[in-house]
């Protein structure tokens, strides 16, 4: 059984009836790293939040499946709670609420029971691990942080939280090539543990450091063609369009 099975997947936004999902087929098996790679504005960032069932967005045909069950009908927490976890392009800035803190209540939420000691040492470990300074902790969720430490706080959530599927969109954006590397590694390890990867970019210089084990492109809310790793460096060399040739849109 797949972890994740999306079939004939179409959606649009609930306010208005444009569709912006036209029918997007992918199964993600655990362990699994999937690249998703597409031009600007092609709903790469509506598949994330409809898999993570943002409400702003309205499934009108197919299905999500995750281990084997539907999941259209439950909301966010949820699916959160069944192993999905949504990196943010954007990361929200939340005041009143600390990082450390944040993560613990994430983890109780999710069902977690270890003692705080130990949940304060793994915290510190990643945050070492992704090289954020410990001192961030302490601070409130993602106010001040640049986009590098946003980014690397959202590695730190879900290398903690340890998701069965981790969807990150656009996790390379804004970074500097250490702070790329290091994410990139981390990721790796997480993968090596088990965890299941949805890797969403617009670039192909994070897949220097990170080898999928499939690339989708994907535009115009469909995968038009999924292969393996060398797709990505045919799609930096030549860009999106030689793909489109011959496709209707
Ligand atoms: P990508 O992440 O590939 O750049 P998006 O999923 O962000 O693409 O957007 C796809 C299209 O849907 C764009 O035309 C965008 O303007 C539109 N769209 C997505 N979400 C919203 C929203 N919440 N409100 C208005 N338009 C949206
Ligand atoms: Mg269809
Ligand atoms: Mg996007």
């Amino acid at each position: 059984m797949a972890l994740l099975e999306i079939t004939d997947l179409h959606a649009s936004l609930v306010e208005e009836k444009v569709e912006i999902l036209k029918g997007v087929n992918l199964k993600i098996e655990k362990g699994q790293i999937h690249a998703v790679m597409g031009p600007n504005g092609s709903g790469k960032s509506t598949l994330a939040n409809v898999i993570m069932g943002n409400p702003k967005y309205k499934v009108t045909e197919g299905d999500i499946r995750f281990e084997g069950e539907s999941i259209l009908e439950l909301p966010v927490d949820q699916r959160a709670k069944r192993g999905i976890f949504l990196s943010f392009q954007h990361p929200q800035e939340i005041s009143g609420v600390r990082l450390r803190k944040f993560l613990i209540s994430a983890k109780q939420a999710m069902g977690g029971k270890e003692p705080l000691l130990k949940l304060n040492r793994e915290i510190e470990d990643i945050a070492e691990e992704v090289a954020l300074n410990k001192e961030f902790l302490d601070r409130y969720l993602n106010l001040g942080f640049s986009g590098g430490e946003k980014k690397k706080s959202e590695i730190l959530q879900f290398g903690f939280l340890k998701p069965k599927l981790a969807i990150l969109d656009e996790i390379d954006s804004g970074l500097d090539v250490d702070a790329l590397r290091t994410i990139a590694e981390a990721i790796n390890k997480f993968k090596n543990d088990g965890m299941s990867i949805l890797l969403i970019t617009h670039y192909q210089r994070l897949l220097d450091y990170i080898t999928p084990d499939h690339v989708h492109v994907y535009v115009n809310g469909q995968i038009i063609t999924s292969d393996g790793p060398e797709l990505a460096r045919k799609i930096e060399e030549k860009g999106y369009t030689f793909l489109l040739e011959g496709i209707e849109r």
